[in-house]
């Protein structure tokens, strides 16, 4: 049998790393610009990590977790998420004793059995932040805008809308759940199966169900934005307010419910239309309750996590060509000797930060400059016999299909230049 890779999980090809590279040193710069410092946390952390955070009743710990025995038998869990992992970290080291409000974010493989969809992946990659110690939200508009910049800076601000909710919190969010659990119950035959245990379990999560039946019961469902408490309805006004205040558009969905258990009062979505039905590409919210929960003292947060190949997908549609990495310069020679010297040049332009490219193979100027041409180089430099002698080479403009004569320095000059 031929091997292969697991299903689910996917290779990213040369051709597309362009495109990637692009969009990760985007997301990394805009964290930077935001005062945000990198983590790096473990793929694998003990599944009671992930159990008691995400919540034991959601789709991603009940059926999405690949889960495993370790050797000394203590079950280990491979990150379906980010969040988790960083607050395990924030609390284990200490964090909140070094600055009242710490900012962090993350870049990295994930892990979730579901059914492979059109840029969903059971190992994917994705890129988030958190701000821990403050409740204020002009961090959770902060954020917000930081993601907002984001998109905008890899030209894709005209596909994504932002959808904006809250959940509520401690206070308001147990009498809702009450209201809601009464409301299904009286149509509790025309759930699916899911739902109805659901019901006893995580009744929020039914708004969240793609079954016909269930998305039609709950659109007459009691809203949790109708039903905030003062302190979360003042928050929500704040957040709403500081977004106004920098010309961040958004559109209120009260329907925004998360897959996860951990989140309190701002919810969001940025959504796209652009690959299918309705989606999100990059998604988030506070989660006030999360640190202790892990065994750290009270500390207010929110943060935000966005899948790349989905965005990847989405830049393609948006943006087809012109993130293909190239070649600067191509060296090609004629004879024995000059190969010694196309190696040696090859060298010493690299030094001066262009990407340079040669062929030792020792095929014909012919099939060198055809090699030039795939390889995308800006310019083709070619080294003969006389060049040898006079120190001055032949620099072929590929894009002009032009030549002319240059000597070392200036070619050095170009390379510096033409550095990416
Ligand atoms: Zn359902
Ligand atoms: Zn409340």
């Amino acid at each position: 049998m031929k091997i292969r890779s697991i299903k689910g999980f996917h290779d990213i090809l040369p051709e597309d790393i362009g495109r990637w590279h692009h969009i990760e040193e985007h997301a990394k710069r805009s964290c930077e610009l935001y005062g945000y410092s990198e983590i790096r946390i473990p793929v694998l952390e003990f599944t009671e990590v992930f159990a008691r955070s995400i919540g034991a009743a959601t789709d991603i710990v009940e059926k999405e977790m690949y889960t495993f025995a370790d050797r000394d038998g203590s079950s280990l869990t491979l990150r379906p998420e980010g969040t988790a992992g960083v607050v395990r970290s924030y609390v284990e080291n200490s964090m909140y004793t070094k600055s009242p409000q710490i900012k962090l974010y993350y870049t990295g493989m994930m892990f979730r059995h579901e059914r492979p969809q059109k840029g969903r992946y059971r190992g994917f990659y994705q890129i988030g932040a958190e701000i821990f110690g403050s409740e204020a939200p002009e961090s959770d508009a902060e954020l917000i805008a930081m993601i907002s910049g984001f998109f905008d800076g890899i030209g894709l601000s005209k596909s994504v809308t932002l959808e904006l909710s809250s959940l509520g919190d401690g206070e308001c969010r147990p009498a809702y759940k009450t209201m809601l659990m009464d409301y299904f119950i009286g149509h509790k035959d025309e759930l699916c199966e899911d739902c109805q245990r659901r019901l006893d379990t995580n009744p929020l999560r039914i708004l969240d169900c793609k079954q016909k039946g269930c998305i039609e019961i709950s659109k007459n469902a009691p809203k949790m934005l109708d039903n905030l408490c003062d302190d979360c309805t003042q928050h929500f006004t704040r957040v709403k307010e500081s977004l106004d205040s920098i010309g961040i558009p958004y559109e209120i969905n009260p329907k925004i419910v998360r897959g996860l258990d951990y989140y309190t009062r701002t919810v969001f979505e940025f959504t796209t239309d652009q690959l299918g039905a309705q989606n999100a590409v990059a998604a988030g919210g506070r989660y006030d309750g999360l640190v202790k929960e892990l065994g750290g003292p009270e500390t207010p947060a929110v943060g935000f996590a966005m899948g790349i190949e989905r965005i990847v997908l989405l830049h393609k549609e948006v943006i087809p060509e012109g993130f293909e990495k190239k070649t600067d310069i191509y060296i090609a020679y004629l004879g024995e000797e000059a190969r010694d010297a196309a190696f040696k040049l090859a060298y010493e332009i690299r030094s001066s930060g262009a990407r340079v490219e040669a062929d030792y193979g020792g095929k014909s100027l012919k099939s060198q400059m055809k090699r030039a041409d795939k390889s995308g180089a800006r310019y083709t430099v070619i080294i003969g016999e006389e060049e040898l002698k006079s120190g001055i080479v032949k620099l072929r403009d590929m894009e002009e299909s032009s030549e002319h004569e240059v000597g070392m320095e200036e070619l050095k000059k170009l390379a510096s230049e033409l550095k990416s």
